[in-house]
């Protein structure tokens, strides 16, 4: 409809922002599934980034067979690629292709800017208002706006100046520019101004490059498609196909399973050069597991990138600067070069250091450094995007309350998925942050998003329901898996536009998903089979909420479990004893070892019963140390002095103190209490022969994990009750401190978390006889009284069925007056908190557990 001011008003089920890929299969999408959509798009074609970024030699740098919508076979088979990386115009055609194939420029506004966006509660719907004023209405708004879309402001002092040509790579001119003769600049060095620069020195009389940061860069190896390519594809298209949306990276390569040090040296060299000569993103970083978790690792690789550089130019210094080496390699995306490197050693080329010789300002008639004023014809500026979330929020966004998506995300991006936003109903985003999108290939992505959100709709339809939101709990829980993810990579170290670390200003937050195409396919497709797991539906009807979080088990806990689930070993109480104990011990044998100690020495104590074996660890500081008498887990049915090795090295070295792991009789042989009466005259006998052991007279706490919690407070309660010895602390890790198996936790997490009920009743049963559970020595908890026990350390894990025994635990003591630090850790199993070196993200709460013992050994 037009209004009498000329302005339009139109309705349609969905408004999509951007014609570019991930628009242009919405609309196709949307359309074949009944709803009327349009989509609203700044430039005069179809496109989106291969409508912008029209500078010399723009290409994909995920090869284009992969490259392509998979949606139609027809369609695959109708459109054959003459590169192996395309060209930008050859793109270009493709997507114009895309766009006549399916009629879809019918449904597109071309020169429309989307100005606002506002929820408007009553009517359930969107409003959305143009640059000039028109207006569209929608149940659902969608923006399919690119990650990388909205150009970054050049922050380069006196930009304004310049009265020579300025050209910016994201809005390079139509018409194409002739540098034929001139004397250019180019400000960056990222993927855009690496592959424009040798395109541009093959015209320019005199081409300058100013470069802030060194890239790591591989060479394309650009040329037709690869034969053996074509045939991987033509020979099972939905096979390939499949496999790119299960991979990683959204192109079906296999995850590197090895670690990059366990690799002999000539195979990794070998694995190295092999992915060099292809010319390919993702070969190399796929040639080992840990390429972007180990630093030493991706340093060594590191350095072959480098060494790749030296070879190539012929100037020390220049090659040298052209050195990557203030951000580890992948952390910022790896560029794919022809000629790049080779450009400096062309006579009329000139690299300037910025780290050297910073720009001073930009003139009228060129830029001075700090060190000279340069003359030029032409800059160009490659210096890149307010990435991911710069073009969503250049729209004015409200949803519910009139309450603006840029507030809401002025302290970094919250969405549920990268999907929609809690608050904003009906609001999708395609590729979002929170998602794998730049991380993956961009059509994989596309794709899956469009298909999820044209499911969804087509759901809510089915359903009658209007509104999709999700809750605050589920976005909350995502955002945390998002960032957990990142926290074990290096990627936060680098100032990355996937940080944000490029815009001023803007939030330092990790902004794509790291955890795989496949992982989060995976996700997606729960969330939708646990009935919207974390969104509201609402209809005329009612609303009604699944609320929960998607991904609660940390990642690298999950790594851990589902390398446990791949050995596919029978439950330890399913076996013989012997059988079990010697299967726990095989588990252990592969441990990450745990840090250096000063010294480690194993010797005998007298017990009451028979000598007990102990391994004492002596950090290197020069002692007398605090000690510390720690007791291993088992269920009192496996272990030994040893056997939580890794965990006593942590506490040695970061608590400084001497740690004594004493082994004790094992049940079913020695039943209660002879563990308990064990470890008491353990701990006597060392608080008597501390200082001939090396450590402090008089200071000594005890820790324990698991059913060596069980001990070491059980301990403590019989000091108490005894008269000694003095202990200062106790650090009780996931302690087993009653006999209830009707817990929450007990049955929330009965499963699936390592320690299950079973082989929790399987211990008990073996240890103490259920008429003896009672006894506080066994059931601490069930202690008449906790008053006057030592300062206590209780830590917890969420998904572990001891949970609510240790949290009451330490509950009761507080109660009683003891001074209790109680840590609960989220997304935790019972195993994770002691497995050190390879659980990271409970190094936060080990880090507590140590410096508690630390505190405890000032105790005395
Ligand atoms: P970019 O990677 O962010 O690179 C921008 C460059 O400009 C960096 O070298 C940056 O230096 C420099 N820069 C920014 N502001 C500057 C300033 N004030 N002074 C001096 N230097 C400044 O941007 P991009 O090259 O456009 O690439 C962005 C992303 O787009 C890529 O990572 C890739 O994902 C995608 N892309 C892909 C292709 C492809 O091959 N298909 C091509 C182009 C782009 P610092 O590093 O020091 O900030």
């Amino acid at each position: 409809m037009t209004n009498n001011n000329g302005t339009i008003n139109q309705h349609c089920d969905v408004i999509v922002v951007g014609a570019g890929m991930a628009g242009l299969y919405l609309l196709h999408k949307l359309r074949s599934a009944g709803y009327s959509a349009i989509a609203l798009e700044t430039g005069d074609d179809v496109g989106g980034t291969w409508y912008w970024n029209r500078y010399p030699g723009a290409r994909c740098d995920i090869e284009s067979l992969d490259y392509s919508y998979s949606f139609d076979p027809d369609l695959e088979k109708e459109w054959q690629w003459s590169e192996r990386y395309a060209t930008q115009p050859e793109i270009l055609r493709y997507l114009q292709f895309v766009a006549d194939r399916y009629d879809l420029r019918r449904d597109i506004r071309f020169s429309t800017l989307v100005k606002q966006a506002n929820w408007d509660e009553g009517a359930a719907q969107w409003n959305v208002t143009t640059a000039t004023g028109d207006t569209f209405t929608g149940q659902y708004y969608v923006m399919a706006t690119g990650c990388l879309s909205l150009p970054k402001e050049p922050d380069v002092p006196g930009v304004e100046r310049f009265s020579g040509a300025t050209y910016f790579t994201n809005a390079w001119p139509h018409e194409g520019v002739d540098f034929t003769g001139k004397r250019v600049a180019v400000i960056g060095t990222g993927s855009s101004g690496i592959q424009c620069i040798p395109l541009i020195a093959e015209q320019a009389s005199q081409i300058t490059v100013f470069q802030r940061t060194a890239n790591y860069a591989a060479p394309a190896n650009n040329g037709p498609v690869r034969a053996e390519h074509q045939q991987k594809l033509q020979a099972d298209r939905d096979a390939y196909r499949e496999a790119a949306r299960g991979s990683r990276a959204g192109v079906p390569l296999p995850r590197g399973e090895e670690p990059f040090f366990t690799v002999e040296p000539e195979e990794r060299e070998r694995r190295l050069e092999a992915g060099f000569a292809l010319g390919d993103l993702l070969t190399i970083s796929s040639s080992f597991s840990d390429l972007v978790t180990n630093p030493e690792a991706n340093n060594a690789v590191q350095e072959f990138f480098r060494n790749k550089v030296r070879a190539k130019i012929s100037d020390p210094q220049t090659a040298e600067d052209l050195c990557a080496k203030d951000f580890p390699l992948f952390t910022k995306r790896l560029c794919l070069e022809t000629n790049y490197f080779e450009t400096f050693n062309l006579p009329h080329s000139k690299l300037v250091n910025l780290r050297r010789t910073p720009i001073k300002s930009i003139t009228e008639t060129g830029i001075d450094s700090t060190e000279e004023s340069m003359e030029f014809d032409a800059i160009v500026f490659a210096t890149g995007f307010d990435a991911m979330t710069g073009a969503i929020v250049a729209v004015d966004i409200r949803g519910c309350d009139g309450v603006e998506l840029k507030d809401v995300w002025a302290e970094g991006p919250k969405s549920y998925l990268g999907l929609n936003v809690h608050g904003f109903p009906n609001f999708f985003t395609i590729t979002g942050p929170g998602s794998p999108s730049v991380l993956s290939n961009m059509a994989v992505s596309i794709e899956q998003h469009v298909n999820w959100i044209t499911t969804t709709l087509n759901h809510l339809r089915k359903e009658g329901l209007q509104t999709i939101e999700a809750t605050y709990a589920a976005q909350e829980g995502w955002v945390t898996h998002v960032n957990d993810y990142a926290d074990l990579t290096l990627y936060p170290v680098a100032n990355s536009w996937y940080m944000g670390a490029n815009v001023p200003g803007k939030p330092r937050v990790f902004l794509p998903y790291i955890g795989g195409v496949d992982t989060y396919r995976q996700v997606c497709n729960d969330v939708v089979e646990q009935d919207y797991l974390g969104f509201e539906l609402s209809g005329s009807s009612g609303s009604h909420c699944n609320d929960g979080v998607v991904r609660f088990v940390k990642p690298d806990v999950q790594m851990v479990l589902d390398l446990i689930a791949s050995l596919e070993q029978a439950p330890l109480e399913s076996l013989p004893l012997e059988k079990a104990r010697q299967q726990m011990e095989a588990n252990t044998a592969n441990r990450a070892p745990g840090p250096e100690v000063g010294e480690i020495s194993d010797g005998t104590l007298p017990g009451p019963f028979c000598d007990l074996d102990y391994r004492l660890y002596r950090p290197t500081t020069e002692g007398p140390h605090s000690v510390v008498v720690y007791f291993h887990g088992g269920g009192w049915v496996l272990g030994h002095a040893s056997s939580d090795d890794p965990f006593c090295r942590y506490l040695c070295v970061e608590s400084n103190v001497l740690v004594i792991s004493v082994n004790y009789r094992h049940a079913p042989e020695a039943p209660f209490p002879a563990a308990v009466d064990d470890a008491y005259a353990a701990v006597n006998w060392i608080a008597i022969n501390a200082e001939s052991l090396g450590g402090k007279s008089g200071s000594l706490a005890v820790a324990g994990w698991s059913a060596g919690g069980n001990l070491a407070t059980v301990v403590c309660q019989m000091s108490q009750k005894q008269g000694g010895p003095k202990i200062s602390g106790q650090l009780l890790v996931a302690p087993v401190t009653d006999c209830d198996f009707s817990t929450t936790s007990f049955s929330d997490n009965a499963e699936g978390y390592g320690l299950t009920r079973n082989l929790m009743q399987w211990f008990w049963n073996n240890y103490c006889a259920v008429s003896e559970r009672n006894d506080p020595r066994a059931s601490p908890l069930r202690a008449e009284s906790l008053a006057g026990l030592p300062p206590a350390m209780v830590i917890t894990a969420e998904l572990d069925p001891l949970r609510d025994e240790g949290n009451a635990y330490a509950a009761a003591m507080q109660a009683a007056g003891v001074s209790v630090k109680h840590i609960q850790a989220p997304g935790q199993i019972h195993t994770s908190l002691t497995a050190v070196d390879t659980v990271n993200s409970a190094n936060g709460v080990r880090k507590a557990m140590s410096d508690a013992v630390r505190i405890f050994s000032n105790y005395h």
